[in-house]
């Protein structure tokens, strides 16, 4: 077989017309700048695609988080759970404001925060009143437990609804669950401003403090006068024009993206893997980033150090180092699972609770196939899906025919 003559993205933008048409308009009548008609439209398209009341436009999905972070009122010392196998961004927000992240073990039905385990956390750390909550991949996570479990500790939530713009739990949009919600337009997430990212909410309140943090915290008077810290975070009126025009084709996209989980799924079949589940009776993901887990017994010797990876190839098994680099070769482009926060140095000295209770005593330790818990599975969920797990090519615009040949290359791997 011969490499793709065009590199098969992971998840690339796809514009349809109207972005550019947005863009112009606001370069026309010189609304080059945070305030104009496409940042107030594509706020209001934010609201009525989510169902939420009030959404505030930002540079990114990480300054939303922050946003969301200052809401909640954490201050320096203040212990915040958050979701461990995840993007950095779902946890560094709370750092900026000097909270001290405790990572919640991921389970393997959504590949989200483990209730159990937050359970488990809530009894090491009772004084905690925030958790921070990713739907990765596009999945929902279990939100309705960890809504309980968080209301039975008077804890408050926060939303990372970055990966999962479009997908519903019980018919719900996700970034309404929350008590503050934050959704992403990075470059490569299911539509885009190329940037981007908003605050979403129902208190009128929240919106408003957002809104004055965001334009550097400017009271109302005849002068710059400043009684709270400001932020340069709001979205530019440009990067909206592309918010605005991409929000038509979010159901499109999400079509498009189930189809390839889909295909992937059927073209697997008989592989010793996995596809990255979801409770089919509950949520309907919107499939950003479709995902596979090799089984345990089909996996060739793989060894990860900090920075460089090395595998030993075997007939009949493989591992996602192989995977990534023969996809590599073949001009594809696929992506390891996001590495768990408590293993990468800088929060190696956080808290990280499984479902067994705090996870630093226990997996701190070397044991040849790795720890397991007291049900037989491995104790480090994450590590495991980690070391076990990759994303797949998903790129909307990837043909059938291209997307048969990266599984006839997975196939050829086993
Ligand atoms: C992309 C992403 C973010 C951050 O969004 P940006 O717009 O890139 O700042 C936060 N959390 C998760 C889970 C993400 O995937």
């Amino acid at each position: 077989m011969k490499p793709f003559k065009e590199k098969i993205w992971l998840a690339s933008p796809t514009m349809h017309g109207p972005e550019i048409e947005y863009i112009k308009d606001a370069y026309a009548t010189n609304w080059m700048s945070t305030l104009g008609e496409n940042i107030e439209e594509s706020e209001r398209l934010a609201c009525e695609k989510v169902g939420c009341k009030y959404a505030v436009a930002l540079s990114a999905g990480t300054a939303a988080l922050h946003m969301c972070v200052k809401l909640a009122g954490v201050k320096p010392g203040d212990k915040v759970f958050c979701s461990d196998m995840t993007f950095s961004a779902t946890v560094n927000p709370v750092v900026y404001e000097g909270g001290v992240p405790v990572f919640i073990d991921a389970e393997y039905d959504t590949w989200n925060m483990d209730p159990v385990a937050l359970e488990k956390a809530f009894e090491l750390y009772p004084e905690v009143k925030l958790v921070v909550v990713a739907h990765l991949y596009g999945t929902p996570c279990k939100i309705e437990r960890i809504r309980a479990i968080c209301d039975k500790y008077g804890a408050k939530i926060i939303e990372d609804a970055a990966e999962s713009l479009g997908a519903l739990y019980k018919g719900v949009q996700t970034g309404n669950f929350g008590d503050y919600n934050a959704i992403s337009f990075n470059g490569n997430k299911i539509i885009t401003g190329s940037a981007g990212g908003m605050f979403l909410t129902n208190s009128l309140d929240d919106a408003n403090k957002v809104r004055k943090w965001s334009t550097q915290a400017r009271e109302n008077a005849p002068w710059y006068q400043h009684e709270e810290m400001g932020y340069n975070y709001r979205m530019s009126n440009v990067i909206a024009g592309v918010v605005r025009g991409q929000f038509p084709y979010l159901d499109e996209h999400i079509a498009q993206k189930r189809a390839i989980y889909e295909r992937y799924k059927s073209g697997f079949n008989g592989l010793p893997i996995k596809m990255n589940p979801y409770d089919e009776k509950n949520s309907e993901p919107n499939f950003w980033l479709s995902c596979m887990l090799i089984d345990e017994d089909a996996m060739c010797k793989q060894v990860r150090g900090e920075r460089e990876a090395s595998y030993v190839s075997e007939h009949g098994k493989t591992c996602p180092t192989e995977i990534l680099e023969t996809l590599a070769k073949y001009n594809a482009e696929g992506r390891p699972i996001w590495k768990p926060m408590h293993v990468q140095p800088m929060y190696r000295m956080n808290g990280f609770v499984t479902r067994e209770g705090d996870g630093r005593t226990k997996t701190n330790v070397y044991v040849e196939g790795g720890i397991k818990g007291a049900d037989g599975k491995p104790l480090d969920v994450g590590m495991d899906i980690f070391n076990r797990g990759l994303c797949l090519p998903s790129d909307n615009k990837m043909t059938s025919e291209q997307q048969d040949k990266i599984i006839e290359i997975i196939r050829g791997l086993f």
